[in-house]
């Protein structure tokens, strides 16, 4: 770290605290990020991928919540084009579940609760009777929300945050702060290295489901708050449809299940809740849940699908804010909102922990969490981030035209390589592409990922080790080879010996 006293130490870096480091580093204050693992290693890459309002959640009223994830499709629309695109979503009427008018008047709502500009609205649909959907699920409806690559979206955040003069310090875990003499004095243990102190002004503990654990690692704080921890998995299977729309399936016991077009050759199907109390590091899918899914997607589509067509799971543990009352409650019913709990010690050295949110939310929730802080900051500058674009989404407004451009602009990249590139890099892809004029140029190649791409993972993007660049900054995991994992993880270890000065990505330092 290069300063010994920041204005603003923030502890995690899922989206939430990635975000918290961008608002705050935009405003002016001094920040540094501190991630104990990977960038988004924890539930910010296991969500269900959807920038949406949650149209489940108007049943339980949670209007204010639902208003705002509604409004954030469209700023994210358009400060991250190359990683949040619209989605069409269809609904089969279930005769045995909620009525359609229920479903029509949430639809409406959904339609006009906050302002829309560029997403459609929603209509009443029929089925065709030779579609991928069973024949006895007639009528249905069709709305918009938004997917998302959730890792990458935490990485640009991050990148953003050192564009404005954050320090980003990845597998580094804060273990301790105490305050002293008006400042927060904070123990961090590097991955591998000895533990060292730093002092900051002010704290965000943005540590996911860890919050609590980081709470009960501090000093002297007065707060109790805690969250719930509630599992959800997912599937990914051989597409099951050849439709782009994603399907948004009703199950009887008042849930809901997406199946969702992924990675174009995939169907992500998810999700699932299950209190849990295990290690937040490590959740797994069991029998039960894989039974679910596979169970509530065979009463909608007309397909076999069995555990054996599973090619990758993956499941998440959603740091939910806990009610006074919700002890009891169905984990599917807990809030998805947010909550801050702030606290100072004579008027210095406030602490902010977050509570609860999704991963829709993270702009609003980081802004309104700098803006909490003005009283210690007054200098602060004004909220800033609804108009500023993402690293890699500049002059675009949807990746699909970027793709074709980068087709002709390096006419050996196949079609389907390039709106990989898009969509996940955005303009940035150019950045290691640079002058290729032939595929060779971009070194040995790993699966679907290139030698150049890696390099520019690992010196611009925090990447250290297989795991962050097969499994978070790209998902090239799924179809990789055992041998083409061996090669990379040999090729990852030549490059981080090799220092900064060679490969594609040193030139980014002047771009
Ligand atoms: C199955 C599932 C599906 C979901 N689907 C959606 C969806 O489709 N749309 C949506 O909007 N939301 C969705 N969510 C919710 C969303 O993913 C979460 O709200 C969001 O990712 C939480 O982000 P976070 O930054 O708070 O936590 P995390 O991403 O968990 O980040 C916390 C970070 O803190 C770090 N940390 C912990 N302790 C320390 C320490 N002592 N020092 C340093 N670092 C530390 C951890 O390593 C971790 O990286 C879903 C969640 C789940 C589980």
């Amino acid at each position: 770290m290069t300063q010994t006293t920041y204005d603003l130490l923030v502890i995690g870096g899922g989206i939430n605290g990635a975000g918290v480091a961008a608002d705050a580093a935009g405003r002016g204050l001094s920040v540094a990020l501190v991630e104990a693992d990977d960038l988004a290693s924890a539930t910010s890459s296991w969500s269900s991928k959807l920038i949406h309002g949650g149209l489940r959640y108007l049943e339980h009223y949670e209007f204010r919540l639902v208003r705002e994830a509604l409004g954030e499709r469209e700023v994210l629309l358009k400060v991250a084009p190359h990683l949040v695109t619209p989605l069409r979503f269809r609904m089969p009427h279930h005769k045995g579940l909620r009525p359609a008018w229920m479903i029509r008047i949430g639809l409406f709502m959904y339609d006009h609760l906050s302002k829309r500009t560029t997403i459609e609205g929603s209509k009443s649909i029929r089925f065709d009777p030779a579609g991928p959907i069973r024949p006895e699920y007639v009528r249905g409806f069709e709305y918009s929300d938004c997917r998302a690559d959730d890792a990458r979206l935490v990485v640009m955040n991050a990148k953003l945050a050192e564009h404005k003069g954050a320090e980003v310090l990845t597998r580094h875990t804060v273990t301790r702060a105490r305050r002293e003499q008006g400042l927060w004095t904070v123990t961090i243990q590097p991955e591998n290295g000895n533990m060292f102190t730093v002092q900051a002004r002010s704290l965000v503990n943005a540590g996911g489901p860890w919050v609590r654990k980081v709470l009960d690692s501090f000093d002297n704080v007065r707060i109790d708050k805690t969250v719930r921890l509630v599992k959800g998995s997912h599937i990914v299977v051989p597409r099951i449809h050849d439709e782009e729309q994603a399907y948004i399936l009703q199950n009887s016991d008042g849930r809901i299940v997406f199946v969702l077009p992924y990675l174009e050759d995939y169907s992500l199907i998810g999700t699932t809740d299950v209190d849990y109390s295990g290690d937040p590091r490590t959740p797994e899918i069991d029998d039960d849940e894989i039974n679910y899914l596979i169970a509530i997607t065979k009463d909608y589509f007309r397909c076999d699908l069995t555990p054996g067509d599973i090619v990758w799971t993956y499941s998440g543990v959603r740091p939910l804010m806990q009610g006074e009352r919700e002890d009891d409650e169905d984990a599917s019913r807990v809030t998805r909102d947010y909550h801050f709990e702030v606290e100072d010690e004579h008027g210095k050295a406030p602490l902010l922990s977050i509570f609860g949110g999704k991963l829709t939310t993270y702009r609003k929730l980081s802004q309104a969490a700098v803006s909490a802080l003005k009283p210690w900051f007054p200098g602060m500058s004004e909220p800033w981030t609804d108009q500023a674009v993402l690293p890699g989404g500049e002059n675009m407004t949807h990746p699909q035209p970027y793709a074709e451009e980068l087709c002709r602009r390096y006419p050996f990249l196949t079609p389907k390589t390039a709106r990989r590139l898009a969509f996940s890099y955005g303009r940035r892809a150019e950045l290691w592409l640079d002058d290729a004029q032939q595929e060779a140029d971009l070194g040995e190649r790993f699966g679907a990922l290139y030698a150049a791409e890696v390099t520019y993972l690992m010196e611009e993007e925090w990447a250290q080790t297989v795991e962050d660049v097969i499994w978070r900054r790209t998902k090239a995991g799924i179809d990789m080879s055992r041998q083409d994992r061996e090669r990379l993880v040999t090729f990852m270890a030549a490059q981080s010996g090799a220092g900064s000065e060679r490969g594609p990505a040193s030139r980014l330092a002047s771009a």
